[in-house]
């Protein structure tokens, strides 16, 4: 039976070419360098040695030539089978030392065996014969061997210098990502790195947006920020868009290697200087977070170790991203917090500056009752004594004024009495179709002589069809009082007009009632602060009528009772027309 010697230092190899052999029935013995076969082969010489040339110990090449140069070995058959060494003149020397055969690894089995047999048979019948390596010096040999060994280190160290980026990366991608970056920045300079330590002319990286299901182009290196503007408008690709490979890379979750981007009709040719190109998806926990694109101006720059190496860059990216984002959510959120205690703070203030005013406004309050109630009590004193006292003809003179203070009073206390029901919430408002029309005329009739007495005009002008209006008739009595009497207490020459209208706003049917006058009018300050409790304005001062602030208070809190709103319009020294809105009833709601 036919024997072989194979001769590896790695244990795959040595096991997958022995599997081959057996399996064609031939016997195997192996060894795991050149000093190991040659000592197997002097015990038991073999039928042929198949041997490696990069090995520990004793190489390929001198085992070769130290088997040509023993007796009984060097007419067994030596095959080269090398994938370190794999030159035209590897295989030169190969062939001068002596062996028969120098063949490439990884061979296909059927064309390693097929070579195996035809040695053999050519061997048999005469055709082939061992060559027998020429006596060469010793420092000969050594030339050619260490020409083959410095050419080989050379390689070697291109190789290691590759790898060495690619660590280089990789070292990055596990320090570098680990600090929580701004998004953008941390893209930024993972394809800074990319670029610049593997050598590629170009990267881009696209987001991938879940709600469009588009990619979008975020960062893109070597490029000017025009270009990189325009490159964003074009390059927009769908998940599973072949167009542009972007999209289809996202779709597979696989990265991709375009080779020679001219003969892909999926490439948009946009910079016509790439030639070569790798798509690797950046997934985190199976979200699809985007694409990064690396490309080269070389067809064939990407092999399947930049491919393990991006694949392994772009998973750390996914987590940096990931770490980023909820960085950036948790910031955004602690700065949502800052603002709501910011915003609540300045509410709490500014409640706690009302309160203030609202005390404010009660001490005054009281002072003025004080006030305001010693006027008329003293009055209706001093009233009494003139009735108990004084002349008879005049009684009549101090019962009018009795009268006089007491309604005085008694509209005060009631005043004060409507604020507070209103704030228990003990008011109820019953809203019934009211005619506005017939309450102002009978309104008017109760104050005609009021007005009289101070010397000025009281006229009314309804509109004719008036609608009627949904409201609480004794509280809007109450509020329309109110306004009249401020203006003929408010205006000492002129008059008091009463009139009613219709209005729309924002496609809401209005009816109004205003009442105006030709009194002092009401600053700006003032117009701020009528509508406040306890709040009394300069007309106040210049007058001599009594009040307590609340008149105006009480009717903004009827008219939001009624859904409705109050008004003040005027001009200093020209009059004041304050209007109240209310609703129409719903029968005469107009479309
Ligand atoms: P009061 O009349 O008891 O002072 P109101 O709440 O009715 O209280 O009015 C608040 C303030 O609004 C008045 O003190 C006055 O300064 C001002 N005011 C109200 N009506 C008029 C008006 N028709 N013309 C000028 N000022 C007015």
């Amino acid at each position: 039976m036919i024997r072989f010697l194979l001769v590896d230092d790695d244990a795959h190899g040595l096991y997958m070419l022995r599997s081959l052999l057996e399996g064609h029935g031939f016997m195997v013995e192996t060894a795991v360098n050149g000093q190991d076969a040659l000592e197997k082969a002097r015990l038991t010489p073999p039928d042929m040695i198949i041997s490696d040339i990069l090995m520990p110990v004793l190489d390929g090449f001198s085992l070769c030539r130290a088997w040509m140069q023993h007796e009984h070995l060097r007419s067994i058959p030596f095959i080269f089978y090398s994938a370190t060494y794999t030159d035209a003149k590897d295989e030169a020397l190969a062939l001068s030392l002596g062996a028969v055969r120098f063949i490439v690894k990884p061979a296909e089995p059927v064309d390693l065996v097929t070579t195996i047999e035809t040695v053999f048979k050519e061997l048999g019948d005469g055709r082939l014969v061992i060559p027998q390596p020429p006596e060469e010096e010793e420092p000969v040999y050594l030339k050619k061997y260490n020409e083959r060994l410095i050419r080989k280190l050379e390689n070697k160290m291109v190789e290691l210098e590759q790898a060495n980026q690619h660590l280089k990366v990789l070292y990055w991608a596990s320090t570098n990502l680990t600090a929580v970056r701004p998004m953008r920045e941390l893209i930024y300079h993972a394809l800074r790195t990319i670029v610049d330590a593997m050598g590629y002319a170009k990267a881009n990286y696209f987001a991938f947006d879940e709600e469009s299901q588009h990619f979008y182009l975020l960062e893109a290196i070597e490029y000017t920020a025009e270009e990189l503007a325009q490159l964003q408008r074009q390059l927009v690709f769908r998940l599973g868009e072949a167009r542009g490979l972007v999209g289809l890379v996202g779709q597979n979750r696989q990265p991709l290697i375009l080779n020679e981007t001219t003969s892909d009709p999926r490439w948009v040719t946009i910079d016509k200087t790439l030639h070569s190109a790798l798509f690797v998806p950046v997934i985190h926990e199976e979200r699809l977070l985007g694409v990064i694109s690396m490309f080269s101006a070389e067809p064939n720059a990407f092999t399947q170790e930049h491919t393990r190496d991006m694949m392994t860059l772009a998973n750390n990216v996914a987590i940096a991203m990931e770490n980023s984002r909820l960085y950036e959510a948790q910031q955004q959120y602690a700065e949502q917090l800052e603002a709501q205690v910011a915003a609540r703070t300045a509410e709490l203030q500014v409640a706690l500056e009302q309160a203030q005013a609202a005390d404010k406004l009660k001490s005054q309050f009281v002072s003025n009752m004080n006030h305001e109630l010693r006027t008329p009590l003293s009055v209706i004193k001093l009233s009494l004594e003139l009735l108990v006292h004084g002349r008879p003809e005049n009684w009549a003179r101090y019962i009018n004024t009795l009268n006089r203070e007491t309604e005085r009073l008694q509209i005060m206390v009631e005043e004060v009495l409507d604020i507070s029901r209103l704030d228990l919430g003990s008011t109820k408002v019953y809203l019934e179709p009211v005619d506005l029309n017939q309450l102002i005329g009978n309104l008017i009739m109760d104050r005609i002589e009021l007005a009289a007495a101070k010397g000025l005009t009281l006229d009314y002008e309804p509109v004719n069809d008036f609608p009627l209006v949904l409201a609480d008739k004794q509280l809007i009595f109450q509020v329309l009082t109110n306004l009249l009497v401020n203006a003929i207490n408010y205006t000492s020459k002129g008059g008091v007009m009463v009139c009613t209208g219709t209005a729309v706003i924002d496609n809401q049917k209005w009816l109004t009632a205003s009442v105006s006058d030709t009194g002092p009018g009401i600053s700006d300050e003032d117009k701020a602060h009528l509508f406040e409790r306890f709040y009394r304005g300069e007309a106040s001062q210049k007058s001599s009528a009594s009040g307590t602030g609340l008149g105006l208070a009480i009717c903004q809190e009827i008219m939001d009772r009624h859904q409705g709103r109050i008004s003040v319009a005027s001009a200093q020294d020209e009059g004041s027309t304050f209007t109240i809105w209310l609703r129409p009833a719903p029968s005469f709601a107009l479309e």
